[in-house]
């Protein structure tokens, strides 16, 4: 997942208040943040100073006399806010990865001011009207072709914002918007509390049989960590949950905790996402309705590359269709293990990695604990690394001598073969209370350019990868080295962009494309070789082991298909709501998983209590994973068509896509990159679904 990034607009020049790291220009190296010279109490007056500042740009913008131009209104409003970006990218990040009660009480204060400021500048009449004269007088300016596609979506967004709005009707958006803000943070929260205070604590280590050493190691060092010595605790997380599904062999321990992670946010506490998740879903719908559009999901798939709610469906609705009968299949072959070992009971959602898993090993020989020792993380990661070298002729250098957003976080030099710096990419990726759940790609300073000066981006990747046990590095699961090359193909994007200007507008269906399509090298049997080395010995990963991650690959197909639809069908439907939208959370999602034939065996990947995505970001959006797919399938096969280190693909695929995002039409970016339009058969293929 990418983070979501605050929309702001931007200033240029600040008075000097010194205590205030904000409003010093940072010499650290890079110009990155001074994490450690910020204080708590240094975010609101920084962002409320902000606000003021953009606020004065924008007055300059709206009272000039002179005629409307791009340079005096679209280039000067794309300038305007840059202190508040400084500050709300840091704000976002470190709330995200590193956060406390002080900082989560703040996000309540701030979500409200910018989701204020921000309707103030797009429900602004005056600058409104000088945008329109630039956007209608476009023809008679020469323009780049970034500048054109700049000022069409700027007027739009206005437009989509509520531009041509009513002042009474203006009025109420904005009131809506705080409303959805709010909302927003609180059910983020919850999830994060409901997540935090869950623990399984075992104290009978026969509860732990079946569970690998490391597995073990981890849950005693959880426990010791919370004063529990000599037990062990097992947590709603992924890193932690998903090993004690797939090998516990406590069948009623494996149901507690599962139950425990599908109950988060719906557990009638005070940390109980229902209503909220309710309020939000009749608050889009509403806002829809006033911007005159049908629902919310037809407000926001105007401008994705889908265009409307029904090609999201056909496509979800396909593939649906398709993996149906294969995860009944999969269900079918696991009852058959559990009937033969004499279990007197039907396979149940808990149930599933642990038969599973002995089906993996059954079918394909291959056991995930034998993968593990080759994927140690740093041998991974430089992994990644070695594969952007191949691709791009990039290097990445160590920087010890910088400030750090957390202590476990590391940071490197991104230079090109010629040794022009790039960016800086940070690196975060243990657990910790203080950091949500998932894996993502967030930034601290976007690229763009100034009085022609380059600004060069500041990238972070997240991750929740298991942490180093004992005397045992951090070994990762096939899934999480498929989970770091993802997030470093955001990354990568991100440190690519070459846009002039600040204001980008990505179709949001293509925003997966960079990241997805970076898994297809994770199993080739050349890379495998270059980073899968036994951490112990060195030893390069054997043949029969890259033979087996091979036959292996449409293993759970089934399963990762269903679980994934029904999650993004879940999204749309919520958001295919009109106005007025009364629903009950529970019911609906019942009522829905019905509807579309969701085997009792599996669950959708999220329900609707902790589905962040559906709330903050990918809103109508859980789907663009799959869009992506089609693309990441069908442009992946370009590489396999040349070779999968062709440098002229590579070349084409970072100027046509990777440099291009967010600052041309998303399709057309395709066909210059493909040639054709994205064909669905190679993701039909890849996943065995065809
Ligand atoms: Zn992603």
């Amino acid at each position: 997942m990418i983070a979501a990034l605050i929309a702001a607009v931007s200033c240029t020049t600040q008075k000097k208040e010194p205590v205030n790291p904000f409003f010093a220009e940072w010499k650290t190296p890079f110009g990155v943040p001074p994490f450690d010279q910020i204080k708590n109490e240094d975010y609101l007056p920084a962002i409320d100073s902000a606000i003021a500042l953009a606020r004065t740009e924008i007055n300059a913008i709206t009272s000039s006399t002179d005629a409307p131009t791009f340079a005096n209104t679209i280039a000067a409003y794309d300038l305007a806010g840059q202190l508040l970006n400084k500050v709300a990218y840091v704000f976002s990040a470190q709330t995200s990865a590193n956060t406390n009660d002080t900082l989560e009480a703040l996000q309540e204060q701030v979500a409200p001011k910018i989701s204020a400021f921000s309707d103030e500048v797009l429900l602004n009449a005056g600058l409104f009207s000088k945008v329109k004269a630039v956007y209608d007088n476009m023809a008679n300016e020469k323009l780049t072709d970034e500048e054109k596609f700049l000022l069409e979506n700027l007027y739009k967004s206005f437009v989509r914002n509520g531009a041509l709005l009513s002042p009474a009707d203006q009025e109420i958006l904005k009131k809506l918007n705080q409303d959805i803000s709010l909302l927003v943070v609180k059910f983020n929260q919850n999830v994060l509390a409901e997540t935090n205070n869950y623990r399984l604590v075992i104290d009978n280590e026969a509860d732990l049989k079946g569970l690998p050493e490391g597995v073990k190691t981890g849950a005693a060092e959880l426990a010791k960590a919370d004063s529990l010595e000599g037990k062990w605790i097992f947590t709603t997380q992924k890193p932690s949950m998903i090993p004690f599904l797939q090998y516990a062999e406590n069948r009623e321990l494996r149901k507690k905790l599962y139950d425990a992670y599908l109950n988060r946010g719906n557990n009638h506490n005070a940390n109980d996402n229902n209503q909220i998740l309710a309020n939000l879903v009749r608050l889009r719908a509403d806002k829809a309705k006033l911007l005159g559009y049908k629902t919310h999901a037809d407000l926001v798939l105007e401008t994705r590359m889908a265009k409307n709610p029904g090609n999201v469906f056909n496509l979800l609705d396909n593939l649906m269709g398709r993996s149906l009968p294969v995860a009944i299949r999969e269900r079918d072959e696991m009852q058959k293990i559990i009937d033969s070992e004499g279990g007197k009971f039907r396979l149940e959602p808990s149930d599933w990695w642990y038969y599973a898993e002995k089906l993996r090993k059954s079918k394909y020989d291959l056991d995930e604990n034998e993968l593990r020792p080759y994927f140690m993380l740093d041998n991974v990661r430089d992994g990644a690394f070695a594969v952007a070298n191949k691709l791009y002729g990039i290097t990445f250098t160590r920087i010890s001598d910088i400030p750090l957003p957390h202590p476990d976080a590391q940071a490197f030099d991104v230079k090109e073969a010629d040794g022009k710096h790039i960016g800086v990419l940070y690196m975060d990726f243990f657990p910790r209370e203080s950091k949500r759940q998932g894996a993502w790609c967030g930034g601290y300073r976007d690229h763009r350019v100034i009085d022609g000066k380059e600004i060069t981006p500041v990238v972070t990747l997240v991750g929740n990868f298991t942490r180093p046990t004992g005397d045992e590095p951090a070994l990762l699961s096939m899934d999480d080295v498929s989970t770091l090359f993802h997030e470093f193909g955001h990354a990568l994007q991100a440190l690519f962009s070459s846009n002039k200007y600040a204001n980008t507008t990505v179709a949001w269906d293509i925003v997966e494309l960079p990241s997805q399509i970076m898994e297809h090298w994770v199993t080739e049997p050349e890379v495998l070789n270059m980073y899968a080395k036994n951490y112990k010995t060195g030893e390069v990963i054997p043949q029969q082991l890259v033979d087996k991650i091979k036959n292996s690959s449409l293993f759970n197909t089934g399963f990762d298909n269903v679980e994934i639809m029904a999650a993004s069908l879940l999204d749309m439907d919520y958001y295919s709501l009109e106005a007025p939208v009364n629903v009950d959370v529970q019911k609906f999602e019942k009522d829905m998983m019905k509807k579309i034939g969701l085997i009792p065996e599996i669950e959708p990947r999220y329900r609707s209590t902790y589905f962040l995505h559906m709330v903050s970001g990918y809103d109508a959006g859980y789907y663009v994973y799959t869009w992506a797919a089609v693309l990441d399938n069908d442009a992946f096969e370009a590489f396999r068509e040349k070779g999968i280190f062709d440098r002229a693909t590579a070349d084409s695929f970072r100027k046509n896509i990777l440099e291009k995002m967010g600052t041309m039409d998303a399709e057309q970016m395709y066909l210059n990159f493909r040639g054709h339009e994205p064909d669905i058969e190679p993701l039909l293929r890849n996943r065995g679904l065809n």
